[in-house]
């Protein structure tokens, strides 16, 4: 067991009444988790406190240099008035990958699982209960030292909030229409596209804002050397459905390897169907819709789990994709996963983590 102190707050915050005006983000619980790295000393003093600011120097270097990475994920309340978290030991070993391409020191996983628990298990009369909604959970690191010189910084806060959040579909799957960008890139082979980390969605605001004043919901990118090959969608990455295989482009290292994603390719799998990782160029995706192979696209991540693409748009072609309407595949995947996350099917892989 872990000594995590926790100092609960003296003025607990009044829970939103109506859940479904929630969104994403904007709320946050009654506590936080908070933790220490000082040079010499490792990380330390994890503790529990109430939500609040914190102090920092403004030549705390995460402001000036990008230094800083985070996880996403959620707690469920399940039908059976459990509380459960999703496959969260990928999140923390995920979070230590980012840490070592980002110069943080490491953290110990089982810590981070422990001190999880005990926050979430604290707050737990803020998870939501309406349907689809859960408390979306963000881990996070920033480089505190104060200084301007360029080098990994001496000194870090390991934070956690916890932020209430509505479906991601309050009126079904819609599926979404994406175009593929040709004009800016995301990220790079040897770059930082691997690690979960904020520089990457600097990177990435002016195509998104240049996709809503299009009418688009998103960008698919493209990798930024050939400008050829598929990589993945703002915070999803993406499959097609092409003939007999279920593609989605391989780890190159440029991608965020998602956790949904593995989970996705690992279901398919269990069903027999053939799920491939390979290098898949958006000419090879035009092909197969000319061909009329094209049968499904979609996106995965945390927030939406499975996000159908009814529309992909690459240069001047729009490609209308399962009649814009969600497939077969993409449908059986969005239900077990939910399924599993809300404690409403068996999970024979082992991926629910009860907290309380
Ligand atoms: C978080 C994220 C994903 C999705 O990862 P999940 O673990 O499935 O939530 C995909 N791409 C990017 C860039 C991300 O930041």
């Amino acid at each position: 067991m872990y000594e995590i102190k926790v100092e609960r707050t003296a003025a607990p915050k009044a829970k939103p009444a109506d859940e479904s005006k929630l969104g994403f983000g904007t709320i946050f619980t009654d506590h936080m988790l908070i933790m220490n790295y000082d040079k010499g000393q490792g990380w330390h003093s994890a503790r529990i406190v109430p939500y609040g600011p914190i102090p920092m120097e403004p030549s705390a270097m995460c402001l000036h240099y990008g230094q800083e990475i985070f996880e996403g994920l959620k707690a469920y309340r399940g039908d059976d008035g459990g509380v459960y978290l999703f496959r969260p030991q990928e999140n923390f070993k995920r979070l230590n990958a980012s840490c070592e391409r980002m110069c943080i020191p490491p953290l110990d996983e089982e810590l981070l699982l422990e001190s999880l628990k005990q926050l979430v298990e604290l707050d737990r009369d803020w998870i939501p209960h309406a349907k689809d909604s859960s408390l979306y959970i963000r881990p996070f690191i920033i480089a505190t030292e104060p200084k301007l010189g360029v080098k990994p910084s001496d000194s870090y806060l390991y934070m956690v909030l916890l932020s209430p959040s509505g479906p991601y579909y309050p009126t079904g799957l819609d599926p979404v229409k994406i175009y593929v960008e040709q004009s800016y890139v995301r990220a790079v082979r040897g770059g930082i596209g691997m690690a979960k980390t904020g520089g990457n969605y600097a990177a990435s605001l002016k195509a998104q804002d240049e996709a809503h004043g299009q009418n688009y919901s998103q960008v698919l990118w493209l990798d930024g050397v050939e400008r050829k090959y598929i990589e993945e969608v703002g915070a999803m990455n993406m499959f097609f459905v092409i003939g007999d295989e279920v593609v989605t482009p391989a780890l190159s290292g440029s991608i965020l390897p998602g956790i949904t994603r593995k989970s996705v390719l690992e279901l398919l799998r269990s069903w027999g169907l053939n799920a491939v990782e390979r290098r898949l160029s958006i000419d090879e995706v035009v092909e197969a819709y000319r061909s009329g192979k094209l049968a499904e696209a979609f996106g995965t991540g945390t927030a939406a789990v499975i996000s159908p693409v009814g529309e992909l748009k690459y240069d001047s072609l729009v490609m209308t994709i399962g009649g814009g309407r969600i497939g077969p595949v993409s449908q059986r995947l969005y239900d077990t996963l939910t399924a599993i996350q809300w404690g409403r099917a068996e999970d024979p892989f082992g991926w629910r983590v009860r907290v309380c």
